[in-house]
């Protein structure tokens, strides 16, 4: 048996919960910190210390049964990272990339440092400055972006600037503000990039995106459906991305392609990502493979694509014990894989799983993802 070190995760979710089954190849031993004690990774993690991901203390005893500690969510105690990190414990990614990126404002200011190309933006302190700037800007319309309150769009606000200034009130928060300009997007890509523990990067096919009205990714087909110039150029900032944190992990770069076919960085994670669930099975090696590998200090894996293939999430609309409704029937498809999370129940926008769609002709992964969409039905048990 090889000396592996033990991992630790920050999160218990689903992310984490679909690393633990891969790593479970290598019999790696993989340890969870997360408060929920049903959370998705519970059964399968070695060791589950039930406790808050924003909690130091709790942090301190993941890293004490720990080698290498890493995350599978970003909201999260990251100056108990920062700080066990100084006293040599091996953190990975480095948890400066997360302080960065928690606050959407830092992010964006991080993107120009860098000259990575982003969205115009300016950061507020409140409401009321953000009225006073957009008074003199010449935005026409805008995403206004709670900097530290939101995920998967929940702190995200897309308004003309006339009506904002007609009602202030609507915008709905009122701490730090990233204001950005709204892109009229063509599509919107996302680039994942691996990268080792010696600056070698591993980087896989852009992937494009379609959004659900509450901003969950409903859909998403890789290869996506652009020219090579413009894929070689998104994987080429995806580079300079990892490259800019310089740090190993995964980090999935998120971008707008606007009307004029310009690439725009949104935000990074640097963790699995939603985009990327669909390298499980139409990848030679899926996201969770490439990670496993970073924290174990292993080369990298191929980013070459089996097969074309889409991702549709799974996602709650009511609240209750649920099933899926169609279940057999979507069993019935070939090439289609349900993943469900074992959340144990339902709540409106709740990711509950997701389906991965591969075949050989990506028209054909369309048709059935679309069927598969139609399948969906989550019936809730009374
Ligand atoms: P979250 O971090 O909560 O996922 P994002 O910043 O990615 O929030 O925004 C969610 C979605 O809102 C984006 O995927 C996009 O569809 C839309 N959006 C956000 N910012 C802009 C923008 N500047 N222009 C156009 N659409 C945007």
């Amino acid at each position: 048996m090889h000396n592996n070190p033990t991992i630790g995760i920050i999160g218990g979710g689903q992310l984490g919960k679909m690393f633990i089954e891969n790593a479970s190849k290598l019999a790696v031993a993989i340890h969870i910190l997360d408060k929920d004690a049903c959370c998705p990774a519970h059964g399968i993690a070695k060791k589950h210390l039930v406790g808050s991901i924003t909690d130091a203390d709790a942090i301190q005893k993941l890293a004490d049964i720990s080698d290498v500690i890493t995350w599978e969510i970003e909201h999260i105690q990251v100056d108990k990272l920062i700080e066990l990190q100084a006293q040599g414990k091996t953190i990975i990614p480095n948890p400066n990339v997360l302080k960065t990126i928690q606050d959407k404002g830092k992010q964006k200011l991080f993107y120009q440092q860098n000259n990575i190309p982003t969205a115009p933006f300016f950061v507020v302190a409140n409401r009321i400055e953000a009225i006073e700037k957009l008074t003199v800007s010449n935005f026409k319309k805008v995403a206004i972006k709670s900097c530290t309150g939101g995920y998967d769009g929940k702190g995200v606000f897309i308004s003309d600037v006339a009506s904002i200034l007609e009602n202030p009130n609507s915008i709905p928060f009122d701490d730090a503000l990233m204001i950005e300009e709204f892109v009229a997007c063509k599509k919107e890509l996302a680039v994942l990039v691996a990268r080792d523990q010696h600056g070698n990067n591993a980087v896989y096919p852009a992937i494009e995106m379609e959004f659900t009205e509450s901003n969950l990714v409903s859909f998403l087909i890789s290869p996506a459906d652009i020219n090579p110039e413009i894929e070689k150029q998104a994987q080429q900032i995806a580079i300079q991305c990892a490259d800019a944190f310089n740090s190993a992990g995964l980090f999935a770069v998120e971008f707008f392609l606007s009307q004029q076919d310009e690439l725009w960085v949104n935000e990074i994670a640097p963790r699995p990502h939603n985009s990327a669930h669909h390298t499980i099975e139409g990848f030679y090696a899926s996201q969770y493979e490439q990670l496993l590998r970073v924290l174990l200090n292993k080369p990298l894996a191929s980013t070459e694509m089996i097969q074309p293939c889409a991702m549709v999430n799974i996602v709650g609309d009511k609240t209750g014990k649920y099933q899926l409704k169609y279940m057999e029937e979507l069993m019935q498809l070939k090439g289609v894989y349900i993943h469900l999370y074992g959340k144990e129940e339902s709540k409106p926008n709740r990711k509950l799983g997701h389906v991965t769609i591969v075949n050989a002709d990506r028209n054909e992964v369309i048709r059935l993802a679309e069927k598969v969409r139609t399948l969906l039905e989550i019936e809730i048990l009374q």
